[in-house]
């Protein structure tokens, strides 16, 4: 065996992503646009936002072709064709997104029709930035899309920029990035790498997160939450998601929940309910996050004020039939195979907030 977990033959490709971290880095960001081969950049931000993206429009003088801040949670495809206008308005061949994972995602939706070249100044844990993944909506339905120009070209990690993430959404966001490190973990294309990343990426988070709960405004804990963030969205985009990220895109996509509260909420009891059948993964997890890691992560959110119950994110009850429904019907690799009634009664303490608890399927596969 090499590594924490057994591992089929495996293959290996890095992400051909140019990466930046540290305090301050975002001083180099007129050097690397530049090196990147950008003449004109447009600027993504948030409206919420706008003010950094106006004062990284300054930090970038000439070559700013313009400022776009209308980007939006879920990349409704009406705001990308209000920003590919602005882009091509602007004559651009590049763009800076500046923000968490809707800004981001605002980047990659004009890569994906243009092929223009991305650097990211990312502001949230959510992990976008690492992926080559595009989630978009269109009269209220979700899809995904994956490609190479769609991966960001440079990403530059300036802790600084997350210094005014809120706590309550630092803790949200930084449980989605581990709930990415979670799933390659078991990942059927993992890789003895990956497992090491997703490893030290939880410890990380799960280290800094109540740091940064106990004092948001002091910086401690934040550099390594960003640290964690990237290496849990370098698994994110390097292995296969499963279940855990199933749930959730059905449940943002379809039921309108927010993304990394829901993220948040269910992780604890996607991983009680694959627990049964990857007791090699519970077993990396428990010097982390406690004898029962399902367990470990339902406390942490619940002991830094973070959301427990799909009920409280807003889900009606008479939705959890069509939820198991709808995450049955898509075919992706899970170690434990899905099974309606099991299901259907995770997503039912899922929706409660009541502890996970890890099922034992009746396939057979208990650890
Ligand atoms: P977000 O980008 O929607 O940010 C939420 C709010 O917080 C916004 O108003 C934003 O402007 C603000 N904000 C961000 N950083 C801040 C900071 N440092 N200080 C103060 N305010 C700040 O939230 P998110 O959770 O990062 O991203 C969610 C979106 O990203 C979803 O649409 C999700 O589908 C997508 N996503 C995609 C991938 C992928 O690989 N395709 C991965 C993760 C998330």
């Amino acid at each position: 065996m090499i590594g924490t977990l057994p591992r089929d033959p495996f293959r290996f490709e890095p992400l051909p992503t140019r990466v930046l971290f540290g305090h301050g880095t975002r001083t180099h960001l007129a050097k690397e646009v530049r090196a990147a081969g950008i003449t004109r950049v447009l600027v993504l931000t948030t409206p919420f936002q706008k003010d950094l993206g106006d004062a990284v429009a300054r930090d970038l003088g000439d070559v700013v072709a313009g400022v776009f801040n209308g980007a939006a949670m879920h990349t409704p495809t009406d705001v990308t064709a209000q920003a590919l206008d602005a882009l091509t308005t602007a004559g651009a061949d590049g763009v800076v997104a500046v923000g968490g994972g809707s800004t981001i995602g605002l980047g990659k939706a004009l890569a994906a029709r243009t092929d223009v070249v991305q650097v990211v100044l990312p502001t949230t844990y959510a992990g976008s930035e690492m992926t080559p993944i595009l989630g978009e909506t269109e009269n209220g339905l979700k899809t995904t899309r994956s490609g190479p120009e769609i991966r960001p070209e440079v990403v530059i990690y300036d802790v600084a920029l997350t210094h005014t993430l809120p706590a309550a959404m630092s803790v949200t966001s930084g449980i989605n990035a581990i709930a990415h490190a979670v799933e390659a973990l078991y990942a059927v294309n993992g890789n003895p790498l990956m497992d090491a990343l997703a490893l030290e990426g939880i410890r990380a988070l799960t280290g800094a997160l109540p740091l940064i709960v106990a004092d948001p405004h002091r910086g401690a804990g934040r550099e390594a939450a960003l640290y964690g963030a990237w290496l849990c969205g370098t698994c994110l985009g390097s292995v296969g998601m499963a279940l855990h990220h199933k749930l959730c895109h059905t449940l943002g996509g379809s039921f309108g929940l927010p993304h990394a509260e829901t993220h948040t909420v269910v992780l604890p009891h996607a991983l009680a309910y694959n627990a049964p059948a990857v007791p090699k993964v519970i077993d990396a997890l428990r010097p982390i996050l406690g004898d029962d890691p399902a367990l470990g992560l339902h406390h942490l959110a619940r002991d830094l004020g973070a959301p427990t119950s799909l009920s409280g994110l807003g889900l009606d009850a008479a939705s959890l039939d069509r939820a198991t429904e709808l995450a049955l019907q898509a075919r992706y690799p899970n170690p434990r195979p899905l099974e309606a009634g099991a299901l259907r009664a995770t997503l039912g303490r899922a929706w409660a907030g009541t502890a996970p608890i890890s099922e034992i399927s009746s396939e057979g596969s208990s650890a």
